[in-house]
């Protein structure tokens, strides 16, 4: 699509002729390389190696999920575990409940060593965590106990969904499923992000004024901004908007306010008052219950064909020991729409992107951050990379689009003239505070810090929570 809006931007533009590339007062893409060029070589990369190593964890993570899954179908675990549960309680809502509890329980142990690479070990070595191993513990068994309790009820719902309509299950599991997604999003923000993290009304400024103004000037009924405390888990900023109804908040994070400058804030926070405005949660559910459906009709095609091995003793789709086999089924759909719900995502986030620029009208300030988050996010990757694996859009791709705002808004009179690309002697904070260290030690420091912690992503990734 963003191909397609370039051939049609190019054609205009050699219909127009030079006269409107005379107008800018300068050019985008050099000021855009000037934003990039901040972070030097290290720093890139370091930021492409933890972006690109990501790519392969991903399909690692999938991988692993199946085995465990496989396992639990081959050493007849599931099996037993439902005909225990089922001589002792003789009630398939137990049976259901039970088993899908095991499936839970016994997967997140068995998947805890990759879980802990992914989310401790490698967030130090990339300088992201802040946490202890302690601390980090910690909160992975509070997540495990809601994911039991809430995941548990969930499948047992559905269960009894497919026990009750075994042929169209697929269609009303997936109304429950975006219902419950729903409710879910509505809870969080009350009952589960404050078991992660403390969120405050931000202390009185002219900040949190210009703030305030911009979400009401929006049409966001805001009296109160709210700032969280995402230091306990990582440094790296980030804002979101999460809830849903009446729920609904838009929270920036205590690293965002101490690291950017008024202006960066102002430019996220006009991002997310964007996903607001867009009323992206409602849209972001919509386009995710298609790929719900897509995703519980492919299991229920292929589960008759896939469940045929006896010894794994499932009597059909409504059995519950076939649970490990609904979740092999439900990671292979995942390949194809893993990519499809980024797109989604990267959809809205695009809008965000420029109702931000036009609302905040601080193009330097978003600049400023998307150098920012390439302390999690690869800067450059090429028009594929960027399909494939970026839910949001790419660093170059921002700071490009708030250079050509700022070029275009100049020409017309509506913005002072101001020289494109970064402020003079402006450089990330991450290079300017990691400079000294790196001279010390030639090396990337693996074992010789003692592992701290990891970030909290599963804080935030509510599927109506869009961050950044
Ligand atoms: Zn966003």
């Amino acid at each position: 699509m963003r191909f397609f809006g370039m051939a049609a931007f190019a054609a205009a533009f050699a219909v127009a002729g030079p006269a409107m590339a005379a107008a800018l007062p300068f050019n985008p893409e050099e000021a855009t390389q000037a934003w990039l060029a901040t972070m030097g070589p290290e720093a890139t990369a370091r930021s492409n190696s933890y972006f690109e190593g990501g790519y392969l964890l991903d399909f690692a993570g999938t991988a692993i999920s199946i085995v465990v899954a496989g396992l639990m179908l081959i050493l007849g675990w599931a099996r037993g575990v439902r005909t225990w549960i089922e001589q002792k309680l003789k009630w398939f809502p137990l049976v259901a409940f039970g088993s899908s509890l095991f499936y839970i329980l016994v997967s997140s142990v068995l998947t805890f060593p990759f879980s802990w690479y992914m989310g401790f070990v490698r967030q130090h070595e990339y300088n992201l965590s802040t946490q202890t191993f302690g601390e980090w513990f910690n909160e992975q068994l509070i997540g495990l106990g809601i994911g039991i309790v809430i995941g548990s009820i969930f499948l047992t719902v559905l269960y009894l969904i497919i026990r009750a309509a075994r042929k169209t299950w697929w269609i009303w599991g997936s109304v429950v499923t975006v219902a419950f997604a729903a409710v879910m999003s509505m809870l969080y923000p009350v009952y589960i992000a404050p078991l992660f993290n403390t969120s405050t009304p931000m202390e009185q400024s002219e900040l949190r004024d210009s703030i305030i103004a911009l979400a009401q000037a929006n049409g966001v009924p805001a009296d109160n901004v709210y700032v969280y405390d995402r230091s306990r888990q990582t440094n790296s900023i980030s804002a979101n908007v999460s809830g849903f109804g009446p729920t609904t908040r838009i929270s920036l994070a205590d690293t965002l306010l101490e690291r950017t400058s008024p202006e960066a804030v102002r430019a996220v926070m006009a991002h997310e008052i964007g996903h607001y405005v867009l009323k992206h949660n409602i849209s972001g559910l919509i386009f995710s219950s298609i790929l719900i459906v897509f995703s519980f009709a492919f299991v229920h095609f292929t589960f008759g064909w896939a469940s045929k091995n006896e010894r794994w003793g499932i009597r059909d789709i409504s059995d519950p020991a076939g649970l490990p086999l609904v979740m092999v089924l439900l990671a292979v759909v995942g390949l194809i729409t893993a990519p499809l719900q980024r797109n989604l995502i990267y959809f809205n986030e695009q809008q965000a992107d420029m109702f931000g620029l036009n609302a905040a009208r601080e193009p330097d300030g978003f600049a400023e951050a998307s150098v920012l988050l390439s302390e999690y996010r690869k800067m450059e990757p090429s028009a594929l990379e960027e399909w494939f694996f970026y839910d949001h859009p790419s660093g170059w791709n921002r700071v490009h689009n708030a250079m050509v705002w700022k070029a275009h808004e100049i020409a017309a009179g509506r913005l002072p003239n101001t020289p494109g690309g970064p402020p003079p002697g402006w450089v990330p904070d991450f290079v300017r505070d990691r400079g000294a260290a790196t001279n010390a030690e030639p090396t990337q420091e693996p074992a010789a810090t003692p592992p701290a912690a990891s970030p909290a992503t599963t804080t935030e990734q509510s599927p109506a929570a869009p961050s950044n």
